[in-house]
């Protein structure tokens, strides 16, 4: 049978306020009035690392979100189709009916992050409905959280979602010290800030995790970053310290120098698996 596929909700937000959470880190509220909808879908699915599809149209193609993509792939070359970008939705405020999206700002390169870096209350924003897959387990002895700056909004919306009594530890990389952001924690989560400091993405994160001690008692792992990284983690997670995949939430969230198109095609080849048996197809 083929079925055809049903197009993914869309919803358009509009920038109420943008904040700096750090030097490389944009805060971004946006309001709109899908947002009770939104709200539910993101409660029904339950994770902390809730992600959306961000659809960024050219500027000097005038296209009116939401966009009828079936409709635009008809008349439009592939190059002018509105671009996808992933990002987490980092809170939900139900008080003042905005959702909150940290965006890194990397550079000049790139849609999403020179698109906050500028943004300005008014501009609108159309994202898919929330995806996501992790929440913390409850029922392990430790949680670990490992990642660089752009898994800081689900490593923080993790953290800050475990009970008072909950052990873990998290290792974050980040540029220097003053990217480092203040995340509410349990008194047993120790955060330990790793820097860059001109070195390659990832290398601080793999050093430090390389030098701890296997967990002993049950661990559950939220690892995500730069996939060169991601790769390097997992012999040390799940070979050497055997960690099984349940209780591994593992995956590249961006690959160096490659913009996210190249990055979701990519997926499908060798070069963008973290375990070999990979059959990861990138959504539509
Ligand atoms: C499930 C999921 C959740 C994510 N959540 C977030 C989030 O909450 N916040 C966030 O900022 N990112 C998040 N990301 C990563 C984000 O989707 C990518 O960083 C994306 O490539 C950024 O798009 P862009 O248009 O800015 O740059 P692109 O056009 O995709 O890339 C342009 C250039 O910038 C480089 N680049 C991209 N991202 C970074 C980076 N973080 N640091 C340094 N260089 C970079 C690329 O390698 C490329 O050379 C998430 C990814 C996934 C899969």
């Amino acid at each position: 049978m083929n079925a055809a596929k049903k197009p993914r909700p869309q919803y358009v937000f509009e920038v109420v306020s943008t904040e700096r959470v750090s030097p490389h880190l944009m805060r971004v509220h946006l309001a709109g009035s899908g947002f009770d909808a939104f709200a539910a879908t993101a409660a029904e699915r339950g994770s902390t690392d809730a992600y959306v599809k961000l659809l960024f149209a050219k500027p000097e193609l005038d296209l009116e979100p939401p966009y009828d993509l079936d409709a635009l792939r008809e008349r439009l070359s592939p190059e002018d189709m509105p671009s996808r970008r992933t990002y987490t939705v980092r809170a939900i405020d139900r008080e003042s009916r905005t959702i909150a999206i940290d965006f890194v700002v990397h550079g000049d390169e790139g849609i999403a992050g020179p698109w906050a870096a500028n943004a300005a209350p008014g501009d609108r924003l159309c994202m898919s409905d929330p995806a996501g897959k992790y929440a913390p387990d409850p029922a392990v002895d430790e949680h670990l959280f490992l990642g660089d700056d752009a898994a800081i909004p689900a490593i923080a919306a993790a953290i800050e979602s475990l009970p008072s009594e909950a052990v873990g530890r998290a290792l974050i990389e980040v540029g220097s010290p003053s990217d480092e952001i203040a995340i509410s924690a349990p008194a047993g989560v120790d955060i330990r800030w790793l820097h860059r400091d001109g070195a390659p993405y990832g290398s601080a994160l793999v050093a430090a995790v390389e030098a701890l001690d296997r967990p002993t008692g049950s661990v559950d792992v939220f690892a995500h970053g730069e996939r060169e990284a991601m790769k390097r983690l997992r012999p040390v997670l799940h070979t050497e310290w055997g960690i099984e995949r349940a209780r591994l939430s593992l995956s590249a969230y961006w690959a160096a120098g490659r913009a996210e198109d190249t990055f979701q095609a990519e997926k499908r080849q060798p070069v963008g698996q973290i375990f070999d048996d990979e059959q990861t197809a990138a959504r539509a």
